[in-house]
């Protein structure tokens, strides 16, 4: 059977990353033929976060083990917290012929890239940085502190956009949406 594709989601935080992969895949015709990959995190849940839908909540010390018995097609630090994908499920869901999507930040993309050349990078953002202060804002998940280590790390995240395969920029969520399935869809039938 051949093997699925892997799409990579990355970009700010504040970005739309999350709301575009939810509707895309909920209401578009992406549904059923991408799996998101669901992550593990050390960051707390937050207010609308379902455990398994949204990330697998563990403590530092559940992660680093996992970690060393090499649970994680890769992991990183990201603003204080561990977040890695789980290995098993990728592979077991490729080689099921399907495909996945992984929405991780740029340097655990980097790592995935080195082992999947083939992945299908796409990097989200905002038309401007005080879009993305805004919607960071908006959200209300953030303090002051990590209000500024996310802003922060934008700006070096945003330098690394170049070498993604395409930028999708989440001005009008509704086209946004639509130029995401456009992509999805004509890299899933090539
Ligand atoms: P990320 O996952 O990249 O951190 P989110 O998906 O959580 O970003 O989006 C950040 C905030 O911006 C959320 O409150 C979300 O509802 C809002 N948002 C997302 N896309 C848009 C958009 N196109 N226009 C306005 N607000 C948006
Ligand atoms: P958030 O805390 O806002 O959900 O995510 C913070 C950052 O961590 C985002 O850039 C998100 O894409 C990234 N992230 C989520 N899961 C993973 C993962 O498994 N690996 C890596 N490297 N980054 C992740």
């Amino acid at each position: 059977m051949k093997s699925g594709k892997i799409f990579i989601i990355s970009g700010p935080s504040g970005s739309g990353k999350t709301t575009l992969c939810e509707k895309v895949l909920q209401e578009t015709n992406i549904k059923k033929r991408i799996i998101k990959m669901v992550s593990v995190t050390t960051r707390q849940k937050r207010a609308g976060e379902k455990l398994g839908r949204d990330y697998f909540f563990v403590s530092k010390k559940m992660f680093l083990y996992k970690k060393r018995r090499g649970h994680f097609l890769e992991s990183k630090k990201v603003f204080d917290n561990y977040y890695g994908t789980p290995k098993r499920v990728v592979k077991e869901t490729l080689s099921r012929g399907k495909d996945v999507l992984l929405c991780i930040d740029v340097k655990g993309a980097k790592d995935v890239v080195k082992i999947f050349p083939a992945a299908i990078t796409i990097f989200v953002r905002t038309p401007s940085f005080a879009d993305l202060k805004n919607r960071l804002a908006g959200r209300g998940s953030e303090n002051k502190k990590t209000t500024d280590l996310r802003l922060k790390t934008a700006k070096s995240e945003m330098k690394e956009e170049k070498k993604y395969k395409y930028i999708v920029i989440n001005d009008n969520l509704s086209k946004a949406i639509k130029e995401l399935e456009e992509i999805m869809l004509d890299e899933i039938i090539v």
